[in-house]
């Protein structure tokens, strides 16, 4: 596996693959990555002739900077999890490689509704962290294919929606991919490492109550099927921030639902100091 640090050099060796026909898959990250990032690697590698990992904790998406200071760092475990994972390419730049010109800017990216909602109220100026981010590694990159996991769904939309928004050149698609989760149904995050053991005992009834709240909205009105939900988890000790049902396409959130509608379960909540995100398409 090749490292680079610098923004210049990967681009133009990419530019060279990209002359040469061969097609680029990329996996943006944070590290501390886990089993749901390297599947994420197995789809870049199967889908593309060459495989791409960022590693980049961005910290202009992080609304709460004892977030970002926390943010988990295992650069050695995660490169030698990539060399093993048969990653090609590992792109590990420094702050000033990605924002040369600084932190601060005054371009917003144009997400309508979508960075409203959810995530987008709870965390505010999050999403636009995350375009800024993705703009700059899009543009250094350039790939055939973005593979990104629905365990983030919200910011799956919003990474489709600035794909749209970014100039015609860039023909990227996005390969969503589905969330990986432990034996006990916890969704793999990087987050959980700084859950402690009693904490961790308890966070898999998150998912626990996505799928009972699956099942009842079968046959119960949303809006009762999900207060008794967030109930159930505020009672076990979970600070919620949301448990909604929204429409799959455009995460507005839906009053009434039948089994026709594509819609998808969001949630939200502290397990301690540890903020948990996690989803269930109905
Ligand atoms: P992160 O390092 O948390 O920014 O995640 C990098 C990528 O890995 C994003 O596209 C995430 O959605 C994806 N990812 C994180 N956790 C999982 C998981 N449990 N299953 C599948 N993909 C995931």
């Amino acid at each position: 596996m090749t490292i680079f640090h610098e923004a210049n050099a990967i681009h133009t060796w990419l530019a060279n693959q990209r002359g040469e026909g061969r097609s680029i898959g990329f996996v943006p990250t944070m590290g501390a990555l886990h089993a749901g990032h390297l599947a994420l690697v197995e789809a870049a590698r199967e889908g593309d002739d060459c495989s791409v990992v960022s590693i980049f904790v961005n910290p202009t998406q992080f609304n709460d900077p004892a977030d970002y200071e926390k943010y988990p760092v295992t650069i050695e475990a995660d490169i030698r999890m990539l060399e093993e994972a048969g990653c090609d390419l590992l792109f590990l730049p420094p702050v000033t490689e990605i924002y040369p010109d600084g932190l601060e800017t005054n371009h917003t990216y144009d997400l309508g509704a979508l960075e409203l909602e959810w995530e987008g109220r709870y965390r505010p100026g999050h999403f636009q962290g995350v375009c800024r981010v993705m703009d700059r590694l899009l543009s250094l990159v350039q790939p055939t294919h973005l593979y990104m996991g629905l365990k983030d769904y919200q910011q799956c939309m919003v990474v489709q929606r600035l794909l749209e928004l970014l100039p015609e050149q860039l023909t990227t698609t996005l390969v969503p991919c589905p969330t990986r989760r432990e034996s006990d149904g916890l969704a793999m995050s990087s987050r959980n490492r700084r859950l402690d053991p009693a904490q961790r005992t308890l966070a898999p009834l998150l998912y626990e109550v996505l799928q009972e709240c699956r099942n009842s909205l079968r046959n119960g009105e949303p809006a009762s099927v999900l207060q008794q939900y967030r109930q159930k988890l505020v009672d076990n000790g979970f600070r919620l921030d949301y448990l909604a049902l929204a429409n799959a396409r455009d995460l507005q959130e839906l009053d009434n639902w039948n089994e026709q509608q594509a819609a998808v379960l969001l949630l939200a909540a502290f397990c301690g100091e540890v903020r948990l995100i996690d989803n269930l398409i109905v």
